[in-house]
């Protein structure tokens, strides 16, 4: 049987020339000096014979014991240090057939897809959400997000690589101005681990999107003349897969330019690179508000001690916290999955922001589900919790149309005098509408 090698470009090893130059003094921004260390414990409380309760702090478990025991079997060398390392991480990244082999007892369906030199998207999965993954069962929710399938291979005629048409509104490679006030500024092609149904497969661990110093500063020389832009997401591929210091050279530039009001993050690296957030990481982001971040999550599964402790380093250094969480089919496609992961969410300081439809990318229809589906999901949400758990959910319309939000119709009947509505328990309302 051949398997296909991945050969993934390693931004580790560019050469010297495409390195950007030390931010240093580039920004006369004052320095914080605090510190943002991972928190030590969290509260307990329990109740006193009196009656009250006491606060009583208990040490915060640093991993699930499914992580510890899958560590004890496939790296019982490693030390705590190596693993908790996102370098160690990165460069152990499973990327390859005879590795996932030993790991998962993979079903026809993944053998034919990882024996298949056709899939878009490289294989790469770190160890630690490889730790997550369950050994047995290939439905199981992360599995299928990560592990290839032969449904990969299979081409819808609605399905295309650049669905969003992101190539048409590219002025620069890798910068996409789609909305008058702001841009989405691709820094690299690279992700730690590869989602299966990503929207940029066309790009996305292809190595045609480099952090190089030209490209990048071509880009921010076109936001820096283009005076009606006032907000850059920084994207990618997941730009904190770069350098502390290559990601403050960019921030620092864009921080510079007086028509930038916000910058954003987009990252998946709190659910499968949780050690990437390091004090120093977000010791040197803090520098730069307002600085925002839309954290990619999928499933509760994902909310781990680990995920927790980067959620509230990056809250505690002021930093707001959104998530963007894509519909998939016999993932999150359920009232309680997605119910329980906008909780899990909101418990580590995430606000649930976003959930996309599926795009119709090329080998993407076993993932997605009808719009019917998504609507009855904030049905289900919209009234029987908090309303700040429940995200916008939305069509990202094709050919690049842009984000269409889409509700549950709650109105029964709209006269010259009074709304009819019912409400999320299915109880008719009228409400006076007339003209004053
Ligand atoms: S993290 Fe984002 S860019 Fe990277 S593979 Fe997943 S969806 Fe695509």
């Amino acid at each position: 049987m051949q398997h296909k090698e991945t050969i993934i470009p390693d931004i580790l090893m560019m050469g010297e020339d495409d390195e950007p130059p030390s931010p240093a003094n580039l920004l006369n921004i004052e320095k914080t000096t605090s510190q943002f260390a991972p928190p030590k414990a969290i509260y307990t409380s329990i109740p006193t014979l009196a009656g009250n309760r006491i606060r009583l702090a208990r040490p915060h478990p640093r991993s699930t014991p499914k992580t510890r025991a899958f560590r004890k079997k496939y790296y019982p060398e490693v030390s705590d240090k190596e693993w908790n390392d996102w370098q160690w991480q990165m460069s152990s990244r499973i990327r390859r057939f005879d590795k996932i082999n030993k790991m998962l007892k993979l079903s026809p369906e993944e053998l034919d897809a990882l024996s298949n030199p056709g899939f878009q998207l490289p294989l790469s999965i770190t160890p630690y959400y490889a730790s997550l993954l369950s050994v047995d069962d290939p439905l199981q929710a992360l599995r299928r997000s990560v592990v290839p399938t032969s449904g990969e291979l299979v081409k819808m005629p609605c399905e295309s690589d650049d669905p969003l048409g992101e190539d048409h509104q590219s002025p620069i490679p890798g910068l996409v101005h789609r909305y008058p006030d702001r841009v989405l500024f691709l820094l690299l092609d690279f992700c730690s681990t590869y989602c299966r149904y990503c929207t940029r497969s066309r790009v996305v661990g292809h190595g045609s999107i480099l952090p190089g110093r030209s490209r990048l500063e071509r880009a921010i020389e076109y936001i820096s003349r283009t005076p009606t832009i006032r907000d850059v997401l920084l994207s990618g591929g997941d730009p904190l897969t770069l350098s502390d210091d290559r990601l403050e050279w960019v921030i620092s530039r864009l921080r510079a330019i007086p028509h930038v009001e916000i910058i954003r993050i987009g990252t998946k690296v709190p659910a499968v690179l949780p050690q990437r957030i390091t004090p120093k990481l977000v010791k040197m982001l803090h520098r730069y508000h307002p600085l925002w971040m839309s954290l990619h999550f999928i499933h509760p599964d994902e909310c781990t001690p680990e995920t927790n402790r980067a959620c509230n380093m990056l809250a505690d250094a002021g930093i707001p916290l959104g998530s963007q969480t894509v519909l998939l089919k016999g993932i999150n496609d359920s009232v309680e999955t997605m119910t329980q992961l906008m909780h899990q969410l909101m418990m580590m300081r995430v606000r649930p922001y976003y959930l996309y439809q599926c795009d119709p990318i090329t080998g993407s229809g076993h993932f997605r589900t009808s719009v019917e589906k998504g609507l009855e999901i904030i049905r289900g949400m919209r009234g029987f919790t908090t309303g700040y758990s429940v995200p916008t959910y939305v069509v990202d319309a094709p050919r690049g149309g842009g984000k269409i939000p889409m509700m549950p119709d709650y109105v029964e009947q709209h006269t010259s005098e009074a709304l009819v509505l019912r409400n999320y328990e299915n109880k008719i309302f009228r409400y006076p509408d007339s003209a004053i």
